[in-house]
């Protein structure tokens, strides 16, 4: 029996399991993906103190040495269950994995299009990651579908490895920063498609076009790309927690900062925990006090 398993191995599961193992906890982190979450898709970080810059997969793979490195154990699949009965909390994965505390970290994923192609076609030139997939497109043209930092992050970036980049968003004016928007303005290989919307991604094996739609004209456009970043904003990854804990209306947990849930042993931490800003300083915070809190409701267990 672990004191802590941690769900999630983003930022905020990382530092929970840094500060845990530090308390003397056991604690290992279920991650059924690379650690790290959503820094390994991030090319650039420039507002992680102490790093004026630094490429996300680089922190990610520093934060899991530090963790290991003292001890965090971690256990590679994806966490399909969660038994959260007080005194018998239960992780389950392959098998069935108790603990004395659980910090949920799941943190997010990329929103989908729901539209037709998007599905059969991911992994064959859909992709919800730039950074992870652009190189595959090395030369070739692509289409960016939002219109937030993300999108705009995107395009940026894939201007520099792509022959041209085609930036669909359905709005006639972006949500990026103005920053990010003008410099991409600048960039000759990227052209835009405001109040457009993408109606389908055309191909047989792979992304061969993309069907975008005039939000006014209502004129269709067939684009001949390789590949469809989507970029259209995240959801939390709360499925495996509804009607066992409190959800919002975009279905983040409602919880203090302290990560408390009304379920004793059970504590949230990072994107998944309803607060102001979405960020790794701040899901770090949070993994940082959600194992103070374990390490506090355990001791007044013993
Ligand atoms: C493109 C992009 C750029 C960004 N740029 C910046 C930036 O420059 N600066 C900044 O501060 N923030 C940035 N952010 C935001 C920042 O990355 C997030 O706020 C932060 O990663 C949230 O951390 P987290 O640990 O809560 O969740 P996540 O990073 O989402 O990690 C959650 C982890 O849980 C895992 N997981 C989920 N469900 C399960 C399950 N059932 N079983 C096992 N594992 C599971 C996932 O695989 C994932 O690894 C960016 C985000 C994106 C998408």
């Amino acid at each position: 029996m672990r004191d802590l398993i941690v769900v999630g191995g983003g930022p905020a599961g990382l530092t929970a399991a840094i500060y845990a193992a530090r308390a003397g906890l056991s604690v290992a982190v279920a991650e059924r993906g690379f650690a790290g979450g959503q820094m390994t898709a991030t090319a650039d970080i420039v507002n992680y103190p102490g790093f004026e810059m630094i490429d996300g997969a680089e922190l990610a793979r520093r934060m899991e040495a530090h963790a290991r490195g003292l001890g965090a154990e971690m256990l590679t699949g994806e966490v399909r269950a969660l038994r959260l009965d007080p005194g018998a909390l239960t992780v389950v994965t392959g098998s069935e994995i108790p603990a004395r505390a659980l910090i949920l970290a799941m943190g997010t994923q990329r929103r989908k299009l729901a539209i037709p192609g998007e599905e059969r076609l991911t992994g064959r030139g859909v992709s919800f990651c730039a950074v992870c997939d652009g190189a595959f497109f090395k030369d070739q043209d692509v289409a960016v579908v939002g219109g937030g930092d993300t999108a705009l992050e995107d395009a940026a970036y894939l201007a520099g490895v792509c022959r041209q980049v085609t930036l669909v968003h359905r709005r006639d004016a972006f949500r990026g920063g103005r920053r990010l928007e003008a410099a991409l303005r600048r960039l000759p290989n990227v052209t835009f498609r405001l109040e457009h919307t993408a109606e389908e991604i055309l191909g047989d094996k792979s992304v061969q076009a993309l069907r975008v739609r005039g939000v006014k004209t209502r004129a269709e456009e067939t684009l001949p790309v390789s590949a469809v970043f989507v970029a259209v904003g995240v959801e939390p990854d709360t499925a495996l927690l509804r009607g066992a804990l409190p959800l919002d209306a975009e279905g983040r947990v409602e919880a203090p900062e302290g990560g408390h849930t009304p379920i004793p042993g059970v504590f949230v931490a990072g994107d998944l925990r309803q607060k102001p800003i979405y960020q790794i300083i701040t899901a770090c915070a949070d993994g940082a006090t959600a194992a103070t809190s374990v390490s506090r409701f355990l001791r007044e267990r013993e």
